[in-house]
């Protein structure tokens, strides 16, 4: 075992240098003792076969072997500093909230236009790990996912009164043939159109549950607060189609409780609350607030019975307000909406001619949900929630990375010794890891410099090559992120804490 950690040292400390040039040179710089520990650390891996000691011909990495992420090559500031935050210099927006400012100074957001951001690469990897959830969540319902075009012409908007509706809202435009399009806020509208246009939809289709993830448009008055309340932004929109008002109400409470597993998972506690109808329409709605300072929505919760409603529902009171499930007196607490439901009925099916086939076989309009969930926005609020002033910290599975290894300082008495060893020994243990181990490589800084940019930047486990590394066996010295707790523990002590972690 001794040797194969040798051997994937060796080959790893080639691969950092062939990682500049790209590749394809993989054969030619990883010479024959390399390659020969590599064989080895992937036989761990992989069960032994005919296989085993062949490279897929149109694959010149082989499995565990692709190039690991190392800090210095990554499109993300290299010099963390508190006193400047990148992009606010020169007529870039207000900073309003501590998301907003954390995003900024990691450099995980760059202002483009009034409310519009780049999402750069810590914010991606996190971003699509929420998308991944989703994706899960919205599955194990039977939701099949779709993705519609953002532009919209306005007929469908015109024919569900919504073009006037909306008001200066919508994002409009004309085409060059002076056609009046819109960019989508939502999709009622499209979707509809949509299932209409494919004829009526057979009972062994309901209850059809279509989704998608995409950019959203809404032209915000007062666009702020970074990623929460953004002029462009990722939303996550469902529609449900059913045959009766009873089958509609079950599926609006399934949709329901996989947007409350979503939020368990991520350990953020939100609360269901009564809502307006809004421009939407329907007859029941219910938001998914997240309790924050910063949300822009009032809510009444009762600690009584549980009730909670967005204020704006509950009719002026004189006096404080009442619970009007237990009247009991009612708390009030500021919360950013995450998510929004409403059942629909037949509001749009009947303007479309979406239909389903009844119990007797003839068509009926079809019953419908809609349900929407801010994808950047539960990014950014997740961020506000969790983080201390001067630190990102994440949902667990949403850290952009879940390991950072920061190896000695250069000249250092510990110079020598590698964690290139640890990583090939993770991740032929734990493949999940497979591209989740960040090398801190700016061997430049001090391990405490880095240490303190690993603090800021939110990794759930960092693993530190300090003195004790030069002990016999070496000693790690690991940052639990979540419990705050700092352990030393040999490779094994590394590996076993980290071997059955979940990677979304
Ligand atoms: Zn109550």
């Amino acid at each position: 075992m001794k040797g194969a950690s040798q051997g994937n040292t060796a080959w790893s400390e080639r691969r950092g240098r062939r990682a500049l040039s790209g590749k394809a040179s993989w054969k030619r710089r990883a010479g024959p003792h390399a390659m020969g520990g590599l064989l080895r650390g992937w036989r761990v891996a992989l069960m032994s076969g005919p296989h085993r000691a062949t490279l897929h011909p149109l694959c010149s990495w082989p499995p565990g072997g692709a190039p690991q992420p190392e800090f210095s090559r990554l499109f993300q500031p290299q010099n963390l500093r508190e006193d400047e935050v990148s992009g606010l210099d020169a007529g870039g927006p207000e900073l309003t909230c501590k998301s907003q400012r954390l995003m900024l100074q990691a450099g995980l957001i760059q202002p483009a236009t009034p409310g519009c951001f780049h999402l750069l690469p810590f914010a991606v990897r996190a971003l699509e790990k929420l998308v991944r959830l989703m994706d899960r969540e919205m599955q194990a319902i039977g939701g099949q996912k779709v993705d519609m075009p953002a532009l919209s012409s306005a007929g469908p908007w015109r024919a569900s009164g919504r073009w006037d509706r909306m008001g200066r809202e919508l994002f409009r435009l004309d085409d060059r043939q002076g056609h009046e399009l819109c960019l989508g806020p939502t999709h009622e509208e499209v979707v509809t159109a949509l299932v209409a246009s494919r004829g009526g939809l057979s009972s062994r289709q309901l209850p059809l549950l279509l989704y998608q993830v995409t950019r959203k448009f809404r032209d915000e008055p007062k666009p702020r607060f970074g990623l929460l309340r953004a002029r462009e932004f990722y939303m996550k929109d469902l529609y449900s189609f059913d045959a009766s008002p009873a089958a509609a109400r079950r599926t609006y409470k399934l949709v329901g409780a996989a947007y409350g597993r979503l939020f368990e998972r991520l350990g953020l506690p939100v609360v269901r609350v009564q809502a307006d109808t809004g421009h939407i329409g329907g007859s029941e709605s219910h938001e998914f607030q997240l309790p924050a300072g910063v949300g822009e929505d009032r809510l009444a919760l009762c600690p009584g019975c549980g009730f909670a409603a967005n204020a704006e529902t509950l009719a002026p009171a004189a006096g404080p307000p009442a619970c009007p499930a237990c009247g009991g007196p009612l708390t009030e607490s500021k919360g950013i909406e995450l998510g929004h439901t409403f059942y629909l009925g037949a509001r749009y099916s009947s303007v479309f001619g979406a239909t389903v086939a009844g119990a007797d076989g003839r068509p009926l309009p079809a019953e419908m949900g809609c349900y929407g969930l801010g994808v950047s926005r539960i990014l950014a609020a997740a961020v506000e929630v969790l983080s201390p002033e001067d630190c990102l910290r994440w949902p667990l599975p949403l850290a952009p990375y879940r390991v950072c290894l920061i190896p000695p300082k250069k000249g250092s008495r510990e110079a020598g010794a590698s964690v290139e060893a640890l990583r090939a020994r993770l991740l032929a243990t734990a493949p999940q890891l497979q591209g989740e181990i960040l090398l801190d490589d700016r061997t430049q800084l001090t391990i405490g410099r880095r240490l303190k940019d690993a603090q800021k930047l939110g990794y759930p486990f960092v693993v530190v090559a300090g003195r004790k590394v030069l002990e016999d066996p070496p000693l790690y010295e690991v940052w639990c992120q979540d419990t705050g707790q700092v352990r030393l523990l040999s490779e094994e002590g590394v590996v076993e804490l980290l071997r059955t972690t979940e990677v979304v």
